[in-house]
């Protein structure tokens, strides 16, 4: 047997604090020392690669961890925020970040947004050609801005989830650099701004080959050496090369790094790293996944068709991509007793269910797992980004609480409130319910 792991610490004190009841019988859990240890590693990955004194801001993409003190966590760590609307903009200035510490991209900034941008000195990327004319006519009102970037797209094609691949030819995202007339055009852009001075690339999301992340990388560094070059001065300062690392959602195991994709973009960009320009980075899933846990209680168990299955209180609301599209991301399931031990139950094939009405509400299928039994534990494992931060609103389900957790050696885990269970009533509230 395994000595226990810090989230099999975690889980038996949530049972023995009696934080999962009939109320609440669903509740998230992050370790809070493993993103400690992940932004360290983030840190020293590009304190490896990069020239004395080139500057680096890594942020965190917030969409990725929405909730406020994950974000004033991150930025004890070292990480700001990468915001793409009013609402996560809003908890990163409630978080208490410094407005140089943060990062607006989104397709579809309204001039208000624009305008609060430069207003509060915030970096922003633009999108597209629409965007920069309305840039030319505020960008001068607002002498106190913060730098601003353009986003681009190059084309290079997607990865293996169609959905988290931005960089294909079609994509919805940055300037197409490939289409006709394009580059010409973007570098035409920072030739006439002065105030345009930085290149933004985010290629995708989980399912990209880290080896197109970085050709990606190097086609935005070369179009920043072309531009500087018909400036004659260094107009580009900074390259954002956006998040996107993936992860690893078979096993404990922390791969790819971040010192492996590090590596891997000083070999294929070495000049990237000789301190000419600033780094921003914007790793979203990386930062938060592993570090995560939804635990819920196994309400009921049957069995049809001669499959058996176990009723949960984790589905959709809380698994959205898992249950929508199972085949792209498959969760490990980790089952406990009621007790909070891991089960010493024999392995048989089932379906973990959630608690929603239809039927494709399973976060596991036919999956060789300890028989579960009612009063069980579940716990879907590396859900620490874009699961419970990204709650689904089917049926009326409460949000979950989320708590951070800590674990010194042996003693029993610590917790920390990161976000309150939702209340009936605030369900109610938001639902109308005093209209
Ligand atoms: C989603 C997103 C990220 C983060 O992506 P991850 O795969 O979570 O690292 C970074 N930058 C932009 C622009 C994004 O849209």
């Amino acid at each position: 047997m395994e000595p226990p792991s810090r989230r099999d610490h975690a889980v038996r004190a949530l049972l023995a604090h009696g934080l999962l009841t009939d109320d609440q019988p669903l509740a998230a859990l992050l370790d809070l020392r493993s993103v400690q240890e992940t932004t360290a590693a983030l840190h020293a990955a590009f304190d490896a690669v990069t020239a004395p004194g080139q500057p680096v801001l890594h942020t965190f993409a917030v969409k990725a961890g929405t909730l406020v003190p994950v974000l004033r966590l991150l930025d004890g760590f070292g990480i700001g925020s990468e915001v793409a609307s009013p609402g996560e903009l809003a908890l990163a200035r409630r978080a208490g970040l410094a407005p140089d510490r943060i990062v607006l991209d989104s397709p579809a900034k309204t001039e208000a947004e624009l305008r609060e941008a430069l207003r509060l000195g915030i970096a922003m990327n633009a999108d597209n050609p629409q965007e920069l004319a309305r840039l030319d006519a505020l960008v001068p009102e607002h002498p106190g801005h913060g730098p601003v970037g353009l986003r681009i797209n190059p084309q290079l094609g997607g990865g293996t989830i169609d959905a988290m691949s931005t960089a294909t030819a079609t994509s919805k995202f940055g300037v197409a650099l490939r289409d006709p007339g394009a580059r010409d055009w973007v570098v035409r852009a920072f030739l006439d701004r002065p105030w345009l001075t930085r290149l933004h690339c985010h290629v995708g999301s989980q399912g990209m080959a880290l080896a197109r992340m970085a050709e990606g990388v190097r086609e935005s560094y070369e179009l920043a050496e072309e531009i500087n070059a018909a400036a004659g001065e260094r107009r580009i300062d900074t390259l954002d090369i956006g998040g996107g690392l993936p992860v690893n959602f078979d096993s404990d195991e922390i791969t790819p790094g971040f010192a492996e994709y590090a590596r891997l973009l000083r070999d294929t960009v070495p000049g990237l790293f000789d301190g000419r320009y600033g780094l921003v980075t914007e790793f979203g899933r990386s930062l938060l996944a592993k570090a995560g846990a939804v635990v819920a209680r196994v309400e009921y168990t049957k069995e049809a068709g001669g499959r058996p299955i176990a009723v949960t209180h984790a589905g959709a609301q809380v698994a959205v991509r898992t249950v929508f599209a199972p085949a792209s991301w498959p969760l490990r399931v980790a089952v406990y007793d009621a007790k909070g031990a891991p089960s010493a139950e024999p392995a048989v094939r089932q379906d973990v269910a959630g608690p929603c009405c239809f039927a494709g509400d399973l976060v596991a299928i036919d999956r060789p797992l300890p028989r579960l039994r009612p009063g069980d534990v579940v716990a879907l494992l590396d859900t620490g980004a874009y699961y419970f931060s990204t709650p689904f609103g089917y049926n009326a389900l409460p949000r979950p609480a989320v708590y951070g957790f800590t674990v010194d050696g042996t003693g029993p885990a610590v917790f920390t409130p990161l976000r309150r269970a939702q209340t009936l009533e605030e369900l109610v509230e938001e639902s109308g319910g005093s209209l």
